[in-house]
């Protein structure tokens, strides 16, 4: 079992809370803060209730040591902010200077700690380096689930030598919305799995579709289905090593009785730069053109699987970045957004995808973490929650 912050006495004792404040960086300031605004409340209220908070986190893929264009630095202000607090920035981990920011920091103070990957041993969850962050706290809580399926430092290794530690509120509301759709979900469970490509995503969707009532198929993953059913795809995205996987995902479905649902009519383009595309029946794709969104007649027989038990979905229905492209995509969030089922987003484009509709607020729940969600929902125990647990 999972424990929450409330179930720990904070008051007074230092905090080290992993965050996920891995946004986009753009001329040294921050340029998408959704992530932050996020972490804030968390922040809020250990401060509220009298910690000492080491905040910590990620951000970007620095190489092997410090770069400032990976700085954690312009985060802080924009922390305290959104969480109402003073948020200190010590340009250190775990040498002199944060040891000595963390030794003078009082009751209701925010020390947020420089890019954990500034050293390599993060990801590589050395133990030496896991004690020397541990060493900062009494108390550990992560809330970082976009990371809770590696095993770093941060994420894994600290959370041995604390005997008190607890999943902060982000965390604790993915993994309910996850486990209400992998354990037991409210019938029907209707997964649409779409996006680029079907591999890397190949166990969640074994996992799911071994479990819907309704697959649909959808995006750049169904042309390997449309090549599996013999179907011409001219010169779309195709994985045709796939093709088998593809035809026993089919047949193990059919044996089920899941309703696997793949396009009737796409959207084809003689390329991606096109003003428009033009909307063919899945038979009639040309040999050179490439199938780069759903056509309407799909997305209405998707939205009839809608109205009522658990919707999935991950994967765009098109090139939604082309705007000529977006319509299936988009068409597929708003109708989500109109659902009365428990609904769940999951993936980094299909979540940008719901943002663009402007529904992320009707939706049950938006993932934030698109690996971490996909590897949770196959069935995978994630490393960071295994931590929690101990
Ligand atoms: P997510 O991040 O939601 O898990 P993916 O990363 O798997 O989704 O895929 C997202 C990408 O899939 C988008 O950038 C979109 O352009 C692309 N895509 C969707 N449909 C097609 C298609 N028919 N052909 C090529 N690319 C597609
Ligand atoms: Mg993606």
């Amino acid at each position: 079992m999972l424990r929450s912050i409330s179930e720990l006495k904070v008051e007074g004792r230092r905090v080290l809370l992993r965050l996920d404040l891995n946004v986009p960086l753009k001329d040294g300031k921050v340029a998408d803060d959704a992530r932050i605004r996020a972490a804030a409340p968390t922040v809020r209220q250990l401060v509220q209730r009298g910690a000492v908070v080491i905040a910590c986190s990620h951000l970007g893929r620095p190489k092997g040591g410090p770069d400032p264009r990976y700085t954690l630095a312009p985060v802080a202000p924009v922390l305290a902010a959104h969480a109402g607090v003073n948020v200190q920035f010590v340009p250190d981990v775990i040498g002199p200077a944060a040891k000595q920011a963390v030794a003078e920091a009082v009751a209701g103070q925010v020390v947020l700690l420089e890019n954990l990957r500034f050293h390599p041993e993060e990801e590589a969850n050395d133990p030496a380096f896991a004690r020397e962050l541990a060493a900062l706290a009494e108390v550990y809580v992560n809330d970082a689930f976009g990371t809770a399926h590696r095993a770093h430092a941060s994420t894994y290794g600290v959370a041995q030598f604390f005997a008190e530690k607890a999943a902060g509120p982000l965390m604790l509301a993915e993994v309910s919305a996850l486990s209400r759709v992998r354990d037991e979900p409210e019938r029907p469970l209707v997964v649409i799995a779409g996006g680029a490509k079907i591999s890397g995503k190949l166990e969640t969707l074994e996992a799911l579709a071994g479990k819907a009532d309704v697959l649909c198929l959808v995006g750049g993953l169904a042309n390997t289905f449309l090549l599996a059913q013999g179907l011409g795809v001219g010169r779309s995205l195709v994985e045709p090593d796939l093709v088998d996987k593809a035809q026993e995902i089919l047949r193990q479905g059919q044996q089920r009785g899941c309703r696997v649902l793949l396009p009737q009519d796409v959207v084809v383009a003689e390329s991606l730069e096109a003003a428009r595309g033009r909307t063919v029946g899945v038979e009639e794709v040309p040999p050179e053109a490439m199938i780069v969104d759903i056509g309407p007649q799909t997305l209405t027989t998707i939205t009839a699987q809608l109205s009522r038990g658990t919707v999935f979905w991950n994967g765009p229905a098109g090139v939604f970045e082309k705007q000529p492209f977006a319509t299936g995509t988009l068409g597929i969030a708003r109708a989500l957004a109109k659902s009365q089922a428990f609904t769940v987003v999951g993936g980094g484009e299909s979540v940008e995808a719901v943002h663009l509709a402007g529904v992320a607020e009707q939706i049950s729940h938006v993932s934030t973490g698109g690996g971490a969600s996909l590897e949770f929902l196959a069935g995978y125990r994630l490393p960071g929650l295994e931590a929690l647990e101990g």
